[in-house]
Formats: structure tokens, sequence, C-alpha cells
């Protein structure tokens, strides 16, 4: 029997990459569920191809066009975020893949967790602002098999292993499209620029992250969260080819990695799989064609936001919660043409400074760090927007 899938998040790049892989393998994979934001044209392409029985879009007002649009169809549709955490929760799916974009997709994760699903994970921002409550559901309810690609390679090298054998992971990051620029470069940057990423087709946010080297500040939270070790054994190095998708260290000295061509869907796979895997139609690595592998120390000075990170995750509590709801805030006024790209530093740098970390008790304390951040953010960015 195939396995049926609600993808929370399907208009997205993930989602998209998720139906690839899906449409590839009919005999692996079934869709019981979608959810999205408030795309309904494409919702209503994905509903024909994949014959969903339960669909949802967060926009509200978008989920009663798409209504209409698929009037005498067999399919139910929901709106708002009550309709996208029945997507997450419902009973015909057995795995879940999180792929919303942001802290918006935690609600609905942390739902799907709760009601036992298998949580295929592509939504770091979900360990990053709750990391610690969205474990602590986790264990003993439901497996949590990431998407992403640095912890599915660190995952696949784990296979077999004791977590207690490992020394330090290392984590690899393409560097983005302004590796090498001074700082007086970048400060008159487009997001256009922004987004031209050399190696991974991704959705807005993430490519802008990847320019900040936020992506792998975000992604050492969460491979924190992941594979419970402490910051100073997640390392990061620079690694402009995108082949080794990261690495694991273990007592003796042996380093094991994973290699692949840059491709979502294989890690998709992998997560959708685990623990067999399928057999891909994309060509393999030609290692001559590569011909060399280099890594390189980030520059930390230039790009922040990675060490923002690790302080963030050091201070802990709701700490990583204001990173990234300023980030969020921050990358999507750069996106809008609103700031400059070196405010974005500067902004998430304001916030975390205006912050005093308070315990992740339950998921309202979460909540309202988000929210605070989000708010001081804002009003950083009109400011900033005056010139100020
Ligand atoms: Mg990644």
């Amino acid at each position: 029997m195939p396995r049926p899938l609600a993808i929370l998040g399907s208009t997205g790049s993930i989602g998209i990459n998720t139906l690839d892989v899906v449409t590839a393998h009919p005999e692996a994979f079934s869709v019981s569920g979608l959810a999205a934001g408030g795309n309904v044209e494409l919702m209503v392409d994905q509903i024909a191809r994949h014959r969903p029985s339960l669909v949802a879009l967060s926009d509200a007002e978008a989920a009663e066009r798409l209504s209409e649009r698929v009037r005498g169809q067999n399919v139910a549709v929901r709106g708002g975020m009550d309709g996208v955490c029945e997507v997450a929760t419902m009973d015909g799916a057995e795995t879940v893949v999180s792929a919303i974009v942001g802290a918006q997709g935690l609600v609905p994760t942390l739902e799907a967790i709760r009601a036992g699903k298998t949580v295929a994970l592509a939504n770091k921002e979900v360990l990053v602002c709750a990391g610690e409550l969205v474990v602590r559901e986790a264990r003993g309810q439901a497996a949590l098999v990431p998407i992403d690609s640095e912890h599915s390679a660190i995952f696949q090298c784990l296979a077999g292993e004791d977590l207690s054998d490992v020394r330090r992971v290392i984590l690899t990051a393409s560097g983005g499209p302004f590796h090498g620029l001074s700082p007086q470069q970048m400060a008159a940057v487009t997001a256009q620029e922004a987004l031209d990423h050399p190696n991974w087709e991704m959705g807005p946010k993430v490519t802008v992250d990847s320019a900040t080297l936020m992506n792998k500040g975000l992604e050492v939270i969460e491979a924190h969260w992941l594979f419970d070790l402490p910051p100073e054994r997640i390392e990061v190095v620079i690694h402009r080819q995108s082949i080794v998708h990261s690495l694991v260290e273990f007592v003796d000295g042996s380093l094991l990695a994973q290699l692949a061509p840059p491709d979502m869907r294989l890690p998709i796979a992998y997560a959708l799989s685990y623990p067999r895997r399928l057999p891909m139609s994309q060509p393999g690595l030609s290692l001559v064609e590569i011909g060399q592998l280099s890594f390189e120390r980030p520059d930390e000075e230039t790009f922040p936001c990675l060490g923002y990170a690790y302080e963030a995750l050091r201070r802990g509590g709701t700490m990583p919660t204001v990173l990234n709801a300023a980030n969020e805030v921050a990358v999507q006024a750069f996106l809008e043409g609103t700031i400059a790209f070196l405010d974005i530093p500067r902004l998430i740098r304001a916030s975390l400074d205006r912050h005093e970390p308070r315990p992740v008790a339950s998921l309202d304390v979460v909540l309202e760090a988000d929210r605070w951040a989000r708010e001081i953010t804002h009003e950083a960015v009109a400011v900033a927007a005056d010139g100020g």
C-alpha cells in the first residue's frame, strides 16, 4: 500500500519537490491532504493531479475561492490556520511533510506531532523558535525525520551509529551569492542579486537567509535539537560546490560524509522512505567532472548572522525565538525593497539586545516572544525605511 501523506506548504518549493517525488513513485506514496497559504491556481492544479480528500488554505478568503473552483470534486476545502491544523492531524495521513516557511508552521507541526504522525521536517524555523517544546512533545510520540539537506546528510551518516559515539557534526554552507564580497560591496546589493543562489533552487526566504549565512545559523540550532548536541560540537564550513551536504566526526576520528548533487528531491525522498531508499532517475555525481572539493572557514565578521545564531542558542530560552522572528521580519522587508541588505543583521542584533530570554515553558511563551520580536522589528524597519 502506498504511504498516505499530508503536505503542509504544498505550493512552496519543498512542497512542489515533494509532489514531484510522489509523482515519480505512485507505488510508494499517495496524497491525502494538502495545505498552503493562498495560491488558489496551483492548489486547483495539485488537487486535479493528486486527488487529496482534504485541503486547506490559511488565507480564508482564498479558501472560499478555491471552494468555488473545485465544487463537485471529491475534496473538502478548509480555510484559516484551523484548517491547516486539520490537514496536519487528519486520520488519512501517516506522514506529515512540514514545509510551511517560517514560525507560522509551528502550531500545525506541533499538532501533527501530538497526533502521533511521522513528521518529515523541512521547516527549520519550527525547531529554531520552539525546539525545546517540539522535542519534548515528540519524545515517544512521533518520529521526526529531517528534510533539510544538511540534517538529512547527518541523519544518513548516523544510521546504525550511536549518538554517544559522535564527537562533532560539521554543517556545510555554500556561502551564498555574496561570498567574498566586502561589507562595502554588500551595502548596495539588491533582493534580485540575493535571490540568485549559485547552487540551489529554493524559496525566496531561505535564499536570502543563505546570502546572510543566517540559514546556516538556523541550521546550527536545528542540529542542536535534532541530534542533541551542544553548540561547541556543531561546526560550520564553507563548501562552495554544495556536493558534501554535511559530515559527522566520531570519537575515533573517522569522518563520514554524505555526497550528492544539490537536488532537494533526494533528502525529501529519503525522509519519506526512511529507513529504505528509493531509486531516483536523476543522474548521480561525476567525481571526475567535479574534480575538486574545497572547504574554508566562514567569515563571521562580514556575515555576523551566523555568530548571532550561536549566541542565541547559547543564551537559550526564547532567545532563538526572537532571533528567528526578527530575521523573518527583516528578510521580508528586504525582499520588499524597504531596507538594505546590511540592515538585516543590524535589526536582528538590535532585537537580541533588547530581549531578556525566558524559559520555554509553554507554547504561549514562544508565541508571545515571537509576537514581541515581530513588533519591535517592524518598528525598527519603519525607522530604517525613513533613513534613520
Ligand atoms: Mg539546508
